[in-house]
């Protein structure tokens, strides 16, 4: 069966135009500059899935006509990647059952505390998304797919990337712990984030992005949490000779998931 991911979003924590910057990137008129929360879609069949629930997740459902959601995958806490969570309350009141949402055992404390109200009693009519909050410790099933969870690090702070078929997604990602190397052997692609040419306590710089492509060694790699650092154009001519390419918002990969 046709899989698909969309990229709804390629941008870093403030997105890319940065609201009050006048630099050349959030000027630009290219549309392939302008980036919303990383965040991304995958399609099999008429079942949907989603990675991250960014602060924009509505405006990015309404864009890429997301009509149904079937589950909600979460890298970490971070409100880049969360704050949109309360909105998936408007795919699961209109589902006769609740809509599942994995993540590291961390980040769905975090949820518990954030959007503590959704398992408080209210008055009735508020209206409260119905998550089942199921941590991603091994293997997986969602959309007909099996999911496997890749351990990687944020700076010092264990988050998780996924892999799916023959794609993994791993944002916010600054190193990539031993152990999860043969997760990721045979790789058609490998989406990792990168936030500027400089390196970064927390995120991978173009360096990095070499390295860790290199040593991964997937068909190719593309770029996300791109920050205003960067043209899309200049990183097309300057990397697409290693099999780097960055990705914008709306560009579609085909997945083979078996
Ligand atoms: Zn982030
Ligand atoms: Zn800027
Ligand atoms: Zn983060």
């Amino acid at each position: 069966m046709k899989t698909e991911l969309e990229f709804l979003g390629t941008g870093t924590s403030l997105g890319v135009p940065v609201p009050g910057c006048r630099c050349r990137v959030c000027r630009s008129p290219d549309p392939r500059d302008k980036r919303l929360r990383a965040s991304v879609l995958v399609t099999r069949g008429r079942r949907r899935l989603i990675i991250d629930t960014g602060p924009e997740f509505r405006l990015q459902c309404l864009r890429a006509g997301v009509n149904r959601l079937d589950a909600a995958l979460l890298t970490h806490h971070h409100a880049d990647h969360l704050n949109g969570l309360d909105d998936v309350r408007a795919y699961s009141c209109f589902r006769d059952r609740t809509l599942p949402v994995w993540g590291p055992a961390d980040a769905l404390r975090f949820i518990r505390e954030r959007f503590n109200y959704i398992w408080r009693p209210i008055q009735i009519g508020g209206g409260l998304p119905e998550i089942e909050l199921r941590p991603a410790e091994g293997r997986f099933r969602a959309i007909g797919l099996e999911i496997t969870p890749i351990p990687i690090m944020h700076g010092k702070m264990p988050i998780l990337g996924y892999r799916l078929g023959d794609l993994a997604y791993l944002t916010d990602i600054s190193s990539l712990p031993a152990e999860s190397r043969p997760l990721l052997a045979g790789l058609e692609t490998l989406v990792l984030s990168c936030v500027r040419c400089r390196s970064h306590p927390t995120h991978l710089s173009i360096a990095g992005v070499k390295r860790l492509a290199r040593e991964i060694r997937p068909r190719r790699t593309l770029l996300t949490h791109l920050t205003h650092h960067f043209f899309h154009r200049d990183l097309l001519l300057g990397l697409s000779r290693f099999d780097i390419f960055p990705a914008f918002d709306g560009m579609r990969v085909e997945m083979d998931c078996g």
